[in-house]
């Protein structure tokens, strides 16, 4: 009989030549269980997902509760369906005042290409300006403002009329002009290798928006909803977005995304064309549902608030003479080795210890940290031991 593993390479169409070809049969909290029941301690979190740990119990009954009721009904922006509506009153209750109307996707890239129509509609401008190293998903619209040409150059042509500035240069954002419909940026940036701007930057990035009518979208599909010690990420920086964009995390596990943005500014694709910006699934009521529960957990458990602890704890465990430095915030975290090559030898030793942890796509002499937020303080030493052990 032929294996899954085989399958899973025979069958699926494959992203690299070397995934990590793990089976995993279930998951619960922060671990991934194989099929002998090998326990992997996530620390990843499916890529910064499964913040409240794997098959929450109230994310589980809210998506049994719903398939009860419906699955989906009818295009997103028809019907009115309690999951949708609740999510975003409940976004919106945890938002600052002009970030108050949510327009539910199905992933990140999609939150971003959403975002970057309202943008061009809105302002009636068409240049949009983003960062070296960021990332914002793969679909053409977002791999476009990928700041990294060796990702981008063999689809090219791509979206005109897109400049790609210094992340974390204030100087660089005198780019910024009344042309300019967006400036599109990761709060911290996850796959540059967890980049944490200074406040300096981000509130002159806010500020020359304000001077140029630029629309600041601020992309925290990886660094919102607690993972980086505050609920969303701009908290850090005393600044507001006019666009937040959230996914991963939001669905606790399914997938949903949102791009958020004052009423009067997302009213703007509701005519010229009508219909202009339309999804079959956004929103998808299971989905909705499962977000609803997962908000409502990370919200009224306030999760983000031991993150700064857990954060020293890896900090402080995570001392050896081959770990260079720690960049990041909270638990999105890059442990900063000499070259790819050690880095993927810690990786696949910790693997085979029962750790699981990756690189990051632009930084791939970094080990990534983003564990479920969940995540205790027993389990970071588990992880770090393994960690330093893999290092020997
Ligand atoms: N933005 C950021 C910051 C991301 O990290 C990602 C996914 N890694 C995306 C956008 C794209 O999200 P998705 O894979 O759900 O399309």
């Amino acid at each position: 009989m032929i294996s899954n593993r085989e399958m899973f390479y025979r069958f699926l169409g494959q992203t690299s030549s070397f995934p990590l070809g793990v089976e995993i049969e279930r998951a619960e909290g922060v671990y991934m269980h194989g099929p002998e029941g090998k326990p992997y301690l996530d620390l990843i979190s499916g890529i910064s997902v499964s913040s409240i740990g794997h098959r929450h119990s109230r994310v589980v009954q809210a998506i049994k509760d719903q398939a009860d009721h419906y699955l989906h009904l009818m295009v997103y922006g028809e019907l009115v369906q309690s999951p949708q509506v609740n999510l975003a009153e409940l976004l919106v209750r945890h938002l600052p005042k002009p970030l108050n109307n949510v327009f539910l996707v199905n992933s990140g890239s999609e939150a971003v290409e959403g975002a970057l129509k309202l943008a061009k509609r809105y302002t009636g401008r068409t240049e949009v300006v983003s960062f070296r190293n960021a990332y914002h998903g793969s679909t053409l619209g977002s791999l476009s403002i990928m700041g990294n040409e060796t990702m981008k150059k063999s689809f090219r042509p791509l979206i005109p009329d897109v400049r790609i500035l210094e992340y974390n240069n204030i100087q660089a954002l005198e780019a910024v002009s009344g042309r300019t419909a967006c400036v599109i940026a990761e709060t911290i940036q996850g796959e540059a290798g967890a980049m944490a701007p200074s406040e300096g930057f981000m509130k002159a990035l806010r500020k020359r928006c304000d001077e140029t009518g630029a629309l600041l979208i601020l992309d925290e599909i990886q660094a919102g909803l607690g993972r980086t010690g505050k609920l969303w990420g701009f908290e850090h920086f005393g600044i507001i977005p006019d666009v937040l964009l959230l996914a991963k995390a939001l669905g606790g596990g399914m997938p949903i995304g949102a791009f958020i943005a004052p009423a009067e500014i997302m009213q703007s694709l509701t005519h010229t064309p009508v219909l202009g910006h339309i999804t079959t699934f956004g929103g998808n009521a299971v989905c909705a549902a499962a977000a609803l529960a997962n908000v409502g957990v990370i919200t009224e458990e306030k999760l983000w608030e031991d993150v700064d602890e857990k954060e020293a704890l890896f900090r402080q465990y995570l001392k050896h003479p081959s770990i260079k430095n720690i960049r990041g915030k909270g638990l999105l975290l890059a442990l900063e080795f000499d070259s790819f090559e050690q880095n993927k030898k810690v990786i696949d030793r910790c693997l085979e210890m029962g750790v699981l942890t990756d690189w990051f796509l632009f930084a791939d002499h970094c080990l990534r940290i983003a564990p479920p937020l969940i995540i205790t303080r027993a389990q970071i030493k588990e992880a770090c031991e393994v960690i330093l052990k893999a290092l020997e």
